[in-house]
């Protein structure tokens, strides 16, 4: 029997209720079985700011997913131990077994858009359903300027409620304003105990763990 999974790649620095409201949506609009969390352990393109280390960012996810039967966490890319492309993550889950035809690769709008600078990115659409979640009022006028091959493989579900930001919640936590109810109850405790975001800049968003 095929087993459907869907990998929602992202930095998830930090996890919010927006992912998983993005995950369960492109879930139940795609049919797709199990959703696999794949916290980015390198991210290869991130210079405008440091990016929290991946072994909280992890840690939060599990946190935000404990419990859902329909959702686990990868360690894959964290455990890579040189810069984390997302044609090696989908080669490595075919490897152990599903079909690229049950494999969906979801992710946000604004990391889609620069999908012309991934590694093998023409790959993909062999590998993978491509599958974008986006914000209400996001412009999606840029998908038109993307290969064909990346287009007609790509799937556009619009999450209603996805006004979150992971931005916001670092800017929040970092002046004092608070993440409650942005984030699961746990996740918040976490960015709290371990100081997490304590000296974010409004300016340039400079990430430190104290
Ligand atoms: P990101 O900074 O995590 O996210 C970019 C935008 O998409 C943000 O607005 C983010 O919202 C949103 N987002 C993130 N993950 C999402 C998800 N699963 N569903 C819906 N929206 C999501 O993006 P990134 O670090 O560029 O990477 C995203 C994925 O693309 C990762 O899996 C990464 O490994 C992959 N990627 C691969 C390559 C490569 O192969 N060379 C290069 C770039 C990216 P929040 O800020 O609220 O999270």
């Amino acid at each position: 029997m095929s087993i459907k999974t869907g990998i929602m790649g992202g930095t998830f620095d930090p996890i919010h209720y927006g992912h998983l409201l993005a995950a369960e949506e492109c879930r139940r609009r795609l049919d797709i079985d199990r959703i696999v969390f794949v916290p980015a352990g390198s991210p290869p393109h991130k210079t405008e700011r440091r990016v929290t280390p991946a072994e909280d960012r992890y840690a939060m996810t599990l946190l935000a997913t404990a419990g859902v039967p329909e959702f686990s966490v990868s360690r894959m890319e964290i455990e890579r131990k040189r810069p984390t492309h997302t044609v090696d993550t989908l080669r490595e889950f075919i490897a152990r077994g599903t079909p690229p035809g049950d494999l969906f690769f979801i992710t946000g709008l604004d990391a889609l858009l620069s999908i012309e600078t991934w590694v093998d990115y023409m790959l993909l659409p062999t590998l993978c359903t491509l599958v974008t979640a986006t914000r209400p009022g996001y412009d999606v006028q840029g998908l038109d300027s993307l290969p064909e091959r990346i287009r007609d493989n790509l799937r556009l579900v619009e999450i209603p409620e996805f006004a979150i930001s992971s931005t916001e919640i670092r800017r929040r936590a970092g002046d004092g304003r608070g993440v409650r109810f942005l984030v699961p109850r746990l996740v918040e405790a976490y960015i709290e105990s371990a100081g997490l975001y304590r000296n974010v800049e409004a300016s340039n968003m400079e990430v430190s763990r104290q």
